[in-house]
């Protein structure tokens, strides 16, 4: 019944989903701009940043809708996309995966954090534990409406620390976000994460900027 009032559409062309088709059309999954296994960007405090596709066309409006139109539903197969990518990626043990959080004012405006549904849905995938490590002690403007890279890094400097209560000392983790343009906010967590012990830092996010 519900199907019939809303039926599913794909998130990324909009396209309601036919008979057959589950979470996104078989035209995208063809078309998408996916990235290849080189494709690993650099960002410091971290080891290697993952991504299974680049944040550009259908994937920019796909994550609009999962951010902005309450698209919550798409963590499944974002995070299902993810983990198909770290797990064909990534061969090192790993102990726990965490993500960038939203500052808890934000998450109550918007009803859930979409870093943090990635994160669940990529440990469910993975059996890997997933623990909240971190918290963001100030609001920062988007970052996606935050100019150059050096503003951006600016924008984010000094607003995420690890929660004391979690031992993270030798620790190997899965730091998980939506989009990485600049890198700034991974970097930023990830420097969090190691001055409070970790040993290692892999970026895994959806999509990301050329
Ligand atoms: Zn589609």
């Amino acid at each position: 019944m519900l199907d019939l009032l809303y039926p599913p559409k794909c998130p990324f062309c909009g396209r309601v989903l036919e008979r057959g088709e589950e979470g996104w059309c078989a035209s995208c999954q063809q078309e998408l701009p996916w990235t290849e296994p080189g494709d690993v960007k650099a960002v410091e405090f971290c080891d290697a940043c993952l991504s299974p596709l680049w944040y550009k066309d259908g994937v920019r409006e796909g994550m609009r809708r999962y951010k902005f139109e309450g698209g919550q539903g798409h963590a499944e197969l974002f995070g299902r996309l993810m983990a198909q990518c770290f797990q064909d990626r990534w061969e090192k043990p790993i102990d726990l995966i965490t993500w960038a959080p939203l500052h808890p004012k934000r998450k109550r405006e918007r009803g859930y954090d979409q870093a943090e549904l990635l994160a669940r849905r990529v440990g469910e995938l993975t059996g890997l534990p997933v623990e909240s490590a971190l918290e963001k002690t100030r609001a920062t403007a988007v970052q996606s409406q935050t100019g150059e890279n050096e503003a951006r890094k600016a924008n984010v400097e000094g607003a995420y620390r690890a929660l004391p209560e979690l031992d993270l000392m030798g620790k190997r983790i899965v730091l998980i976000d939506d989009v990485a343009t600049s890198g700034a906010t991974l970097a930023e967590c990830a420097s969090a994460l190691r001055k409070a012990g970790a040993d290692s830092v892999v970026g895994l996010t959806f999509a990301r900027a050329r």
